[in-house]
Order: structure tokens, then C-alpha cells, then sequence
């Protein structure tokens, strides 16, 4: 049974056995940093592969790219974000907690309108509605805010050799930006047409001083960010698709359980928007945002063209010159992590008296898709050393001779490895392992030979 657990038993867990460890931490740590362990990197590349197939290399209409994290501090003025990247916050008078004011509304649960959402009020109306719904400091429980104002998002460091030289540049806030400056680069080269989409994963960073809730507020992050180019016209039928898009995508190749994923759309949209959507999940501290759709018509094409006076058109023969509308498919990969992590955790009573911790990842986002498991070390380590050797080379594997072979499943389940292979005396004499599923508990005996089909067979 998927029980709702809280979230300080994915934090041990994730520390414990090495998915995502606090950044810094013999220092004290530093707010809103972690680092990801030898599970952690292994879980969020398999996220970052099912992610590139999906969007980039099963499409005719597709191609890659990685841009630089530093980039010419025009294209922040032009993107808009050095003018309104901003988070509207408040403080409290008595313990000097700082609050984000948007979600310090949504959090307090006296937020009743549906149709429009506490971030899309105006600054104004954020502060009269914290004042009059005497909304408490979650830090101390007292009323006593200061006024809002605006704390900036975007890191800013200095480049240059002597101090007066001193230039202001940014750590990218989104990814995005490296498609929409690089846009006639990347038409020309992949001689593409429109519509085509370019997809990106890498790091941005964001200025963030609220409570993270373990990684799903970090102020470094990774982003997987794709950007399709079209027509106008066709801009809406797009659109959907690419709604449908991240929904198969969470569900199907991430296997995050349905009812756990929602769509909110935003009903009061940018200027230049037509159509945005969140997609959202059911973490244990509620509703989170884990990635979203948005039409984002010509704004950053537009404003690129106006600001750095270089064309953004396409041209095809036979037609006039135009703009392309751009819709975007906007995923964080820490928060789809986390929310893979909350979706797979489960713990079962095996037996009365009996639990055992079990991370039912979808078997081919594992950080190990199979365990070796010597029996016994005496006598049997060279032939597991083999295997190891051999499957190492098509999967991920790990291997664990300590401890007993009951203790070592436990190990293994709770770290979501599908399949474990067992090593015994009977292996030297007939070249077959015993096979143990993760979720059935279930165990065959299987030929070394007929291994990697198996595997294969069962990682989809
Ligand atoms: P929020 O309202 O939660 O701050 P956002 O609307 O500003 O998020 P976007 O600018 O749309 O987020 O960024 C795209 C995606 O990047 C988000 O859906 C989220 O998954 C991820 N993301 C944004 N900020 C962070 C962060 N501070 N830490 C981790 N992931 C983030």
C-alpha cells in the first residue's frame, strides 16, 4: 500500500543511502544547497535520458543543444528578467523570518478564490490580504509584518581584470535564453524546418531565500527545457500536444502514479501569452510545481530581434519572412526527482511484524538496474567479479558481498533495485544465478547466458 509518508523519511533515506546529501554540510551547510550522491547522479541521469529521448531524439523535428551558464548581460535586459525577476516578500517585525508573499498566502490555506491564483494578485492586494486575513508568521506564529517589497532573483557577480573594469554579469535564471539567442544558429545549421524544437538540460540559478522543502527549492538547479518554433496559426494545436507531451512523459516514462500529477492553467497570462499551464504534484507538503507548458507567442524572439537589431525572422521560399511563435515544455529535473522519489516510496508488511522499505522506481530509471550478490565470499568472488564485469557493461549494476543475503534484498529493495542476482556454489558447476524481483519477492533460476535478454526484458 502507498502510504502518504512525510517528507523527513525521503530526506534520511536520501542521505543515508546516498541519493542526496545536504551542500557543505561539515561547514554548518548552506541554505537551499544539497548535493546528489553516487544514487543521486545515477537516478538524475536516467531522468536526464528518458527526458532527451523523449523530447529530442524520438522527434524527426528535433535536435539538442547546451549553452553557456554565463551570457551577455543584453540578453537578461532583453528577456525582461533584469527589470521583474523579483519575488515580492515580507518580514516579521518579532523573529525577522522572511516570507515570500505569494506562497505565504498559498500556504496559510485562507486562499479561497479558484479563479485566480495568490501569485497573480498585484503587489498591493498581496499585502492588504496578508493584513487582513492576519495571516501568522510560520516561523513564530505572530502577526506583525513589514511591508512588501521586491528581493531580486538573479545571481550577479563581477568579470573584469581591474576594479573600475568591473562588469556586472549573471547566472542564467532558466536555460532558455541560450535557444532564443542561438535560434538562427541552430535553423541554419540543422537546416530544419518550421515547426522544430530544440531541447536543453543544465544548471540555472535562482536567488531563493524561502524554505526550500528539502530539493524542491534550490538556488542551483537543473532545468530540461525544450523550445518549439512555429507558425502562428498552428501555435494552439502545438500547444496541446505538448501538454499531452509531459503528461506521458511523468507517467508513462517516469512512472509517476497519476492521480498524483494535475494541470493547473493560469488564467491570467502574460500579455504576450495565449495559454500557460503548470503541471503539478502531490508531494507531502502539497502541491508543487514541477514543470509547465507555455505559449510564449513572440516575446523572446521579438524582444532579441528589437535588442540586440539582428533578424529573428525565418524565411521559406515562396513565403513572407516571419517571427516564430514559440511554445515551451518547461521540466525541473531536482523537483521531477524528488517527485519520483515521494512516488516510489512505500513501505510493506511482509510478513506480521515484518516491513520492509521499498522504492518502486520504474525499473528503468533505477540508479542500479541489477545487484550481484555472492552467496558467500569463500570460493565465489572471481565468478562474481565476472558477472559484474560482463553486465556492467550494458547496465548499471552494484555489488555487495557483506552482510546476509536477506539483509542485502532489504538493502537493494530500499534503494529501488529491480533485479538481484545470487551467487552460489551451484553457479560454478552450472553457470546459472538465482534471479529475485523486486516487487514480487518472486526468484528463478536463470543461465548466465540468457542474462542480458532477461534484464533487458524486464527494465522497460
Ligand atoms: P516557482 O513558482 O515554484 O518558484 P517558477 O514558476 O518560477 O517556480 P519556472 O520559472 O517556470 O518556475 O521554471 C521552470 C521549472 O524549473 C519549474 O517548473 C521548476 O520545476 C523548476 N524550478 C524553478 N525554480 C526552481 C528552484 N528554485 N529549485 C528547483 N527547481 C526550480
Amino acid at each position: 500500500m502507498r502510504i502518504m509518508q512525510n517528507l523527513d523519511k525521503i530526506v534520511a533515506l536520501s542521505k543515508n543511502r546516498g541519493f542526496i546529501y545536504p551542500g557543505s554540510e561539515i561547514y554548518g551547510g548552506l541554505a537551499n544547497t544539497w548535493d546528489f550522491g553516487p544514487l543521486g547522479v545515477e537516478l538524475k541521469n536516467n531522468i536526464k535520458r528518458e527526458w532527451w529521448k523523449f523530447f529530442v531524439r524520438e522527434n524527426r523535428n528535433s535536435i539538442g543543444m547546451d549553452g553557456g551558464i554565463l551570457m551577455n548581460p543584453m540578453v537578461w535586459k532583453a528577456s525582461g528578467h533584469v527589470d521583474t525577476f523579483q519575488d515580492p516578500l515580507m518580514d516579521c517585525k518579532d523573529c525577522k523570518h522572511r516570507s515570500r508573499v505569494d506562497k505565504l498566502i498559498e500556504e496559510s490555506g485562507t486562499w479561497k478564490d479558484t479563479k485566480k491564483r495568490p501569485e497573480e494578485l498585484s503587489l498591493p492586494e498581496m499585502e492588504k490580504f496578508v493584513f487582513d486575513n492576519k495571516i501568522k508568521c510560520p516561523a513564530c506564529g505572530k502577526v506583525n509584518w513589514t511591508g512588501i517589497r521586491f528581493f531580486k532573483l538573479m545571481f550577479s557577480t563581477d568579470r573584469g581584470v581591474t576594479e573600475a573594469n568591473l562588469n556586472t554579469i549573471y547566472l542564467r535564471p532558466e536555460t532558455a535564453q541560450s535557444q532564443f539567442v542561438n535560434f538562427q544558429n541552430l535553423q541554419r545549421s540543422s537546416r530544419l524546418k518550421v515547426p522544430f524544437g530544440v531541447g536543453q538540460i543544465g544548471k540555472a540559478f535562482r536567488n531563493e531565500i524561502t524554505p526550500g522543502n528539502f530539493i524542491f527549492r534550490t538556488v542551483e538547479f537543473e532545468q530540461m527545457e525544450y523550445q518549439l518554433f512555429c507558425k502562428e496559426e498552428e501555435s494552439m494545436k502545438w500547444y496541446d500536444i505538448y501538454k499531452k507531451k509531459a503528461h506521458e512523459f511523468y507517467t508513462k516514462r517516469l512512472g509517476i502514479t497519476d492521480r498524483n500529477i494535475r494541470f493547473a492553467d493560469h488564467d491570467n497570462l502574460a500579455h504576450y501569452a495565449k495559454a500557460a499551464v503548470d503541471a503539478e504534484y502531490l508531494f507531502p507538503f502539497g502541491w508543487g510545481e514541477i514543470g509547465g507548458t507555455h505559449h510564449r507567442g513572440i516575446f523572446d524572439l521579438g524582444n532579441h530581434q528589437r535588442d540586440s537589431k539582428k533578424t529573428m525572422e525565418y524565411k521559406e521560399e515562396g513565403q513572407d519572412p516571419f517571427v516564430p511563435t514559440v511554445i515551451e515544455s518547461s521540466h525541473g529535473l531536482d523537483r521531477i526527482l524528488l517527485a519520483t522519489l515521494v512516488d516510489a516510496y512505500n513501505e510493506e508488511e511482509v510478513a506480521p511484524g515484518d516491513t520492509r522499505v521499498l522504492m518502486k522506481l520504474k525499473p528503468s530509471i533505477a540508479p542500479y538496474t541489477v545487484a550481484v550478490l555472492p552467496l558467500q565470499k569463500r570460493g565465489l568472488t572471481d565468478k562474481s567479479h565476472e558477472l559484474f564485469d560482463t553486465l556492467s557493461k550494458n547496465f548499471s549494476v552494484s555489488y555487495d558481498e557483506t552482510g546476509s543475503i536477506g539483509k542485502r534484498y532489504r538493502r537493494q529493495d530500499e534503494i529501488g533495485t529491480p533485479l538481484c542476482l545470487t551467487v552460489d556454489y551451484e553457479t560454478l558447476e552450472d553457470n546459472s544465478v538465482t534471479i529475485r524481483d523486486r516487487d514480487t519477492m518472486k526468484q528463478e533460476r536463470i543461465r548466465i547466458s540468457d542474462l542480458i535478454d532477461f534484464i533487458n526484458r524486464n527494465i522497460v
